[in-house]
């Protein structure tokens, strides 16, 4: 098991305290009304958990990966949309700090600790999910800047957010198409549809789930950009870029799997102890009594994943394999635990009265952001084939 470290203790205590006073009482309500957590943003930001990787230099907190992702468990426990308020934004940090130029951190970093300014990240397209490298969106230089036409689809906080990391392709001519790929840092009003000549934020996407926190398009028509927005200084380096940057992003996917699944597990056991048929406790009848121990002991092995993923990636070593398994391994345990639960809950389980009802439309979110199980898969043979190669 994990061994926390005391401002971890601190760190997550504080968080579940938040999440038990300020976000369980209203989270249904708000996610049915499909309502932006405004207050409770608000309140994340004064906790600093905008910052909470960000480097202390740029007034963050510098925690590590697994400090985040314990954080992550505990806000998806309340509401897996407040997880996705910080998941683009943390990322966008992440990519700054890392590939960023001095000026990129010193401009950037301060404000995206205090949350002033929240992040997107702009990669999947409407013709382009999986296939990152089939991305169509153009930069194309002209003098000191860039002028991009393309659209881009699925991004999260994508009203809200100042700044857009966002994926596209410098040269539309690269073969292998991923030397060709860039990284832009797009600023934008936050809040507004049309933030720029050429660049239009497109409309809100209706979803199954995980309400509250946008899901939007952005579409470039002949929008300038200086050169300057460039991350780092070299193009042909957006591939690897946002592919570090997802590995992290799945550490976070397997920690919401987590939240929402020990919330689902919770939901269950308690309801079960409540609720009685043929006289006696359902959890007094052995069929149910199987669902909890399953739910209990898949909840277990997908934290243990998670830790390890997140240990080995916040000591700086490779864990593309980890991060890989604990995602899928997490978010295929979180869809059936819901479902579980929601079985235990009997008719009411499919109730909105009820919070597992939210939960069995938050948790497939988790198979496919971050890349697919069916990705993941391919992700995990290909190292395991490189690892094991005879
Ligand atoms: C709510 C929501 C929020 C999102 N937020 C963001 C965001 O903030 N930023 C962003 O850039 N993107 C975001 N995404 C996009 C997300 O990353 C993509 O949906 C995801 O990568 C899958 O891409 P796709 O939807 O195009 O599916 P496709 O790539 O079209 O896949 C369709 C099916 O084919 C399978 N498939 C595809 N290729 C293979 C293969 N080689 N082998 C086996 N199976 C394969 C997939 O697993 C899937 O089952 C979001 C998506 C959703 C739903």
């Amino acid at each position: 098991m994990l061994e926390l470290t005391d401002i971890q203790k601190e760190i997550v205590s504080t968080v579940r305290d938040f999440v038990q006073s300020e976000v369980i009482p209203v989270a249904d309500e708000m996610e049915h009304n499909d309502e932006y957590p405004e207050k409770i943003v608000e309140q994340m930001k004064e906790m600093g958990l905008f910052g909470i990787t960000v480097p202390e230099e740029f007034g963050g907190i510098g925690e590590s990966l697994t400090t985040y992702a314990l954080t992550v468990v505990e806000l998806a426990r309340g509401w897996m949309s407040l997880s996705g308020v910080l998941n683009t934004h943390f990322m966008g940090c992440y990519l700054i700090n890392r590939f960023g130029t001095d000026e990129q951190k010193q401009h950037y970093l301060p404000k995206m600790a205090t949350g002033e300014w929240r992040a997107a990240l702009a990669m999947s397209e409407p013709e382009a999910g999986s296939d990152v490298q089939a991305i169509t969106t153009k930069a194309i230089a002209d003098g000191d800047d860039y002028v991009v036409n393309g659209q881009k689809m699925w991004l999260t906080n994508g009203l809200r957010s100042s700044i857009v990391m966002t994926l596209v392709k410098t040269d539309p001519s690269a073969d292998p198409p991923h030397k060709g790929m860039s990284m832009l840092i797009v600023e934008k009003e936050g809040g507004n549809p049309t933030p720029a000549e050429g660049l239009d934020v497109g409309k809100n996407i209706p979803k199954l789930g995980y309400k509250g926190v946008e899901t939007t398009e952005m579409v470039f028509n002949d929008y300038r950009i200086a050169r300057s927005q460039l991350l780092g200084t070299e193009e042909g380096k957006g591939f690897q870029q946002v592919l570090d940057g997802i590995e992290l992003g799945r550490v976070n996917v397997a920690a919401r799997a987590v939240g929402v699944a020990t919330r689902a597990f919770e939901e269950a056991i308690r309801y079960a102890q409540e609720r009685k048929a043929f006289g006696k406790a359902i959890s007094g009848h052995q069929a149910i009594q199987i669902h909890l121990a399953e739910m209990g002991t898949t909840l277990e092995a997908a934290k243990l994943m998670l830790y390890q993923a997140a240990e080995k990636k916040s000591a700086g070593e490779r864990s593309d394999l980890e991060a890989g398994m604990a995602k899928l391994f997490a978010s295929e345990a979180c869809n059936e635990i819901v479902l579980k639960s929601l079985r235990v809950h009997g008719g009411y389980g499919y109730s909105k009265e009820f919070t597992v009802e939210r939960l069995y439309r938050d948790a497939p979110f988790l198979l496919i952001g971050e890349g697919t199980s069916e990705i993941q898969k391919t992700v995990i043979a290909r190292r395991l084939l490189e690892k094991y190669k005879i």
